[in-house]
């Protein structure tokens, strides 16, 4: 394991160090809730192996991600009655990414709830 897999937040709640809430998982990806919520259930799709960015994720992960957030969506508009869902990702630090371990956002959505995608 690297330095940066051994102190990586993400990592450790892939190893069981760390709690999450769980929302879905299969081998190569899981999905929690985020600690610090935006909007209701709002969730985090990560591969269960670090990369920091999008830019870094290997063949096998990029193809399998697109059906891990589909299915997670697929949970969460069921579990909170959601009529859709955004998916965000901040790639890179220039891009507000905080976390060095790829994430993908999930913020399920309900008709009319006012709710506005900002670039403040
Ligand atoms: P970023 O700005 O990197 O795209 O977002 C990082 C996200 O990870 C934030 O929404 C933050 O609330 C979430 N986060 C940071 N640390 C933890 C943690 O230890 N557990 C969970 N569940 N979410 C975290
Ligand atoms: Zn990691």
């Amino acid at each position: 394991m690297t330095n940066e897999e051994n102190d990586c937040v993400f990592c450790k709640i892939v190893r069981g160090e760390m709690p999450c809430h769980k929302i879905w998982e299969d081998e190569n990806f899981l999905a929690f809730a985020d600690a610090n919520p935006v909007v209701e259930d709002h969730t985090l799709v990560i591969p269960k192996k670090h990369f920091s960015s999008l830019s870094d994720i290997n063949e096998e992960i990029c193809c399998g991600y697109i059906g891990a957030i589909k299915e997670t969506g697929k949970i969460l508009v069921k579990k909170c009655n959601a009529d859709g869902f955004n998916v965000a990702l901040n790639n890179g630090e220039a891009a507000g990414q905080v976390v060095n371990h790829v994430h993908f956002h999930i913020h399920p959505r309900k008709k009319g709830d006012g709710l506005k995608l900002s670039f403040k």
